[in-house]
């Protein structure tokens, strides 16, 4: 099934963002987990009382008026890395080279309040922010029906750990695992080699700076099939890297999905 602003809504019909209480229906089990990692951010909440890290409304870490900005990406998409088309079908650059993964989508545009609120997880220690900020994707896998063994977050390298503390694509990959019911795994994927960042290089410079700096456990991946989640999606350089190793290590199928997409214009 394709993804449209249409059908990314809960059974109530509401954005996800704005819809806390009518997670899609699941096991029990799962359900209850999801329920319990949620009432743990929301006891720190009350315990602690955060300001909208937008606009600095008090009682959120993002107010409804500064969620309400983040919209879905709208078709039509490539069917493969879905990237912005005229029209459906598979654009010339994935008609033309091979891409490791099946599929790769994106949430919404790395702009406005979900560029500063990323911004916020990433660089300002304010991880309370990937429990809210992953909630709509979980209902966007729902809609895209992939089937899948387990998520890993794109993972960090250690002197990221280091540096921060946590990996903010961790941050978002653990919730959404717990909401569709699915292992989320920090021992299959890892980045064993060190690049520098992304930001400021050329498309042909971000693909040669993660070549080759991704690892994975062949005893678990194989015959595996692989959600690998991250942040923000820029060239697609990244996803390509870990789908690729990943694949090279026995994965039957890896599919990317990230929160946000930024477009290299
Ligand atoms: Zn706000
Ligand atoms: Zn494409």
């Amino acid at each position: 099934m394709r993804l449209t602003a249409e059908n990314l809504t809960h059974s109530c019909g509401k954005n996800p963002y704005s819809c806390l209480s009518d997670p899609p229906k699941r096991a029990n089990n799962t359900r209850i987990k999801y329920l319990l990692y949620q009432s743990f951010w929301a006891l720190l909440d009350w315990l602690y009382p955060p300001a909208c890290c937008c606009c600095g409304k008090p009682y959120a870490r993002i107010c409804r008026s500064c969620l309400a900005e983040i919209q879905p990406l709208q078709e039509p998409i490539c069917d493969i890395c879905g990237l912005k088309l005229a029209a459906a079908g598979t654009c010339l650059q994935c008609r033309s080279a091979s891409r490791s993964y099946r599929a790769l989508r994106s949430y919404a545009r790395y702009k406005g309040v979900l560029r500063k609120a990323l911004h916020h997880l990433k660089y300002g220690n304010d991880i309370a922010l990937g429990e809210i900020l992953a909630r709509p994707l979980g209902s966007m896998l729902e809609t895209l029906c992939w089937e899948i063994d387990f998520i890993v977050p794109v993972p960090a390298g250690i002197a990221h750990r280091k540096n921060r503390g946590y990996n903010q694509s961790g941050l978002l990959a653990l919730p959404v695992a717990l909401q569709i019911g699915k292992p989320y795994r920090t021992d299959i994927l890892f980045k064993t080699g060190s690049n520098r960042t992304q930001v400021g290089l050329s498309y042909t410079e971000r693909w040669q700076n993660v070549h080759a700096v991704f690892s994975a456990d062949p005893r678990k991946v194989a015959n595996r099939k692989v959600l690998v989640l991250d942040d923000i999606r820029t060239s697609g350089a990244t996803m390509e890297a870990c789908a690729k190793v990943l694949m090279e290590n026995g994965a039957s199928q890896v599919f990317g999905l990230t929160l946000a997409q930024a477009f290299v214009d």
